[in-house]
């Protein structure tokens, strides 16, 4: 198997040199173990925390380690009970070709009629990422308006769709004109371009004269301070991510942040993880879209394991537009 290790620890920007690509033996597998060829893994900006070596809710990479992540990939033997040759699976052996353990710690994929790879996206962790931060964290409801940063990525473009579908009005941000007119073809209602001149603050009032209700942070930074500008009384703040200090750490000064006070707001952190038993609830409403037609899934794709490191790099300059993946 190849697989990628984390040859040294980055400070900011992570570059190639912070990759190693190895070689590793496999061995047989055992009573109720699988074997599965990986097709599809996932880049994801959550990793770039697993890369320094510091507590929080994802254990840190270990040097000289393969790294691990969501992949999809399909059973080429099976000792196991329930999989079987052929099977696909989603699990967080990701970052090589090919991955072995114990049956339990491999998923078949749910029979939705969708592409394998939409697992790792949309019907996968950044989808559950998007209906349960927006409709439960921040308990976003018909008539609603929502602004949701990152909105281009896997999970805002899930946010914004899924926010459409529900009788909701939405402003999205995204860098570059592309995305915006990409975002707005997903139903939003305004797209803010942040990488234009001017102030964030001035763009979003104009997008929501009359405020929002509900924030959906993918980016922190200015993006939440425009954010605490606009709120309404009492809005909800769906904390998600903070993309835009990942790699520096300089304190963002926010200049609005008296209006946590001020206007009551409710501002509620999450990780994904937190509503994994509530998963049936999210195949059934997103099933639902689907089969509907409201909801479109793009991905960027890099192609082999070898561009794994350009991909995750990737996801910090914005090249992607949808779910960032590497086809193996
Ligand atoms: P995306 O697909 O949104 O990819 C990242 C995007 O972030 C880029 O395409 C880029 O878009 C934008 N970006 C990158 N750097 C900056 C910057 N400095 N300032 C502003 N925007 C930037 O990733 P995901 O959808 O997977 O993740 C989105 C957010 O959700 C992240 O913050 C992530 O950590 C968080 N997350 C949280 C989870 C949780 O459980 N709480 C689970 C999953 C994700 P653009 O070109 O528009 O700038």
């Amino acid at each position: 198997t190849r697989a990628w290790t984390l040859k040294s620890r980055p400070t900011g920007l992570p570059d190639h040199d912070n990759f190693e690509l190895c070689e590793i033996a496999d061995a047989p597998i055992g009573a109720g173990e699988v074997r599965v060829r990986n097709l599809w893994m996932s880049v994801d900006p959550y990793m770039r925390g697993r890369m320094n070596d510091a507590k929080s809710y994802a254990a840190p990479f270990e040097l000289g380690e393969p790294m691990h992540g969501g992949a999809i990939g399909e059973v080429i033997e099976s000792q196991a009970d329930g999989l079987a040759v052929g099977d696909l699976v989603q699990h967080m052996f990701g970052w090589r070709d090919s991955a072995q353990g114990p049956a339990a710690q491999f998923t078949k994929l749910p029979a939705l009629g969708v592409a394998p790879q939409v697992f790792l996206g949309m019907l996968g962790m950044p989808g559950m990422t998007a209906w349960f931060g927006l409709l439960d964290v921040g308990q976003a409801k018909a008539g609603d308006t929502v602004f949701v940063s990152a909105a281009a990525g896997a999970v805002g473009s899930t946010v914004t769709q899924i926010a459409k579908a529900k009788g909701m009005t939405v402003i999205g941000s995204a860098g570059g004109a592309d995305k915006c007119a990409w975002v707005k073809s997903l139903g939003a209602d305004a797209v803010i371009d942040y990488k234009t001149e001017g102030s964030l603050v001035k763009k979003l009032s104009e997008a929501a004269p009359k405020g929002i209700d509900v924030y959906f942070d993918n980016v922190g930074g200015d993006h939440l301070d425009a954010a605490l500008a606009v709120a309404n009384d009492g809005a909800h703040f769906a904390m998600c991510g903070m993309i835009h200090g990942y790699n520096d750490a300089t304190p963002v000064q926010l200049r609005y942040i008296m209006r946590i006070v001020a206007a009551r707001l409710r501002i509620r952190g999450f990780i994904v993880t937190d509503f994994f038993d509530r998963m049936g609830e999210f195949y059934q409403d997103m099933g639902g879209l689907l089969a509907a037609g409201k909801l479109e899934s793009r991905e960027t794709v890099h192609e082999g394991l070898e561009a794994a490191p350009d991909a995750f790099l990737g996801l910090f300059s914005g090249e992607n537009t949808g779910k960032m993946l590497v086809r193996i």
